[in-house]
């Protein structure tokens, strides 16, 4: 696999594993009505590492107080802003905002790594399905590099023009080179296409 330079991206925690806190959930459930009281849980669905999660919360005008412990002992209490932005057509969209660096978010995260419910520009997290596109068109970029200094060029972006054989270099060689770059090239089109689609679908 990779070498050293792809094993710190894909180090990176996924969104998809970590607790979400969604504004628009809160929202649609009533629990952002002041004086509301809530509590959310989160459990495992796999049987090797069973666990659950269970948060509660208090809405105030302009804030969620959220309640839970961590560890098994640390008891943390602490305030989300909300952030109240008026629709043309009248009334307001909710967001959070992020206790740490304070931006307007629709979703804060708890990983495995902070005790509290941060953005995920703060928790530096990836989508699962970006992260493993990324490192598998990583993959194809470096085969790419590889069979353009076979001939004595460098990869400078797909469908460029392939250069011509070496001089010293056998024919058969040459084309079986250039076809594999044609190979490789149409799999990093289609791989840049599918992660394109997914951030899309999940953004939306
Ligand atoms: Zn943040």
């Amino acid at each position: 696999m990779g070498g050293y330079g792809s094993g710190r991206e894909s180090r990176k925690r996924a969104v998809e594993d970590c607790l979400c806190l969604n504004v628009n959930l809160l929202n649609r459930e009533g629990y952002l009505q002041e004086g509301s009281y809530f509590t959310l849980t989160w459990s495992s669905s796999n049987n090797w590492n069973k666990w659950t999660a269970k948060i509660s919360g208090i809405s105030h005008e302009d804030y969620i107080v959220l309640d839970y412990i961590v560890n098994q002992e640390r008891k943390l209490n602490y305030k989300v802003y909300l952030d109240k932005v008026p629709m043309n057509l009248g009334g307001y969209k909710n967001y959070l905002k992020c206790p740490k660096c304070n931006s307007r978010v629709e979703k804060i995260y708890k990983s495995g790594a902070s005790a509290y419910f941060l953005c995920r520009d703060c928790l530096d997290l990836v989508y699962r399905s970006s992260k493993e596109s990324g490192d598998e068109s990583a993959r194809v970029r470096r085969e790419l590099d590889k069979l353009y200094r076979k001939l004595g060029s460098k990869w400078k972006g797909i469908y460029s023009v392939i250069p011509e054989k070496p001089k010293n270099m056998h024919y058969k060689i040459y084309r079986e080179i250039r076809d594999k770059i044609w190979v490789y090239e149409m799999e990093l089109d289609k791989l840049l296409i599918d992660s394109f689609n997914k951030l899309k679908n999940q953004l939306g």
